[in-house]
């Protein structure tokens, strides 16, 4: 499928993805951050009470967290402060959890880097 394709594709790394279109404004999605760097908008299938993506605006060929280069470590390191900005927004004060899907195995569906940001439930470990 796509995303199995996408991820054994070289050129896959800079492929658009539907996130395109969400940053883009070509889609509708429930922004609840956004700045010049990442957006944050409500996953269309939620896990939990809170679910949301936190996303590079400049894919810059992060297609997932095992493509990242030297070059992406600010923005690396950014996305997941702002994770932190968007938990404590949304009132996560007791918890929550960060998940980067990789690859076929990691369950990735998307190839556009992107952090899920988990909450307003209890979580279990291990994950599934
Ligand atoms: P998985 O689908 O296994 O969670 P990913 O880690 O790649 O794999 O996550 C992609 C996420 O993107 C999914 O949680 C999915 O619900 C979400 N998603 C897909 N399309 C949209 C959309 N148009 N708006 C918001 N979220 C979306």
């Amino acid at each position: 499928d796509a995303a199995l394709a996408a991820a054994a594709s070289p050129a896959a790394a800079d492929t658009p993805t539907i996130f395109d279109k969400i940053i883009n404004k070509e889609i509708p999605s429930t922004v609840v951050y956004e700045d010049d760097k990442v957006l944050a908008f409500r996953d269309i299938e939620p896990q939990a009470p809170t679910h949301i993506l936190i996303i590079p605006k400049v894919k810059d060929g992060l297609s997932g967290l095992s493509k990242a280069e030297e070059r992406h470590i600010e923005i690396l390191g950014y996305l997941l402060y702002i994770a932190k900005v968007v938990a404590k927004q949304e009132g996560l004060d007791d918890g929550f959890r960060i998940v980067i899907n990789d690859g076929p195995k990691g369950c990735q569906s998307v190839y556009h880097l992107h952090i899920h940001l988990i909450g307003g439930r209890q979580m279990n470990w291990p994950p599934g």
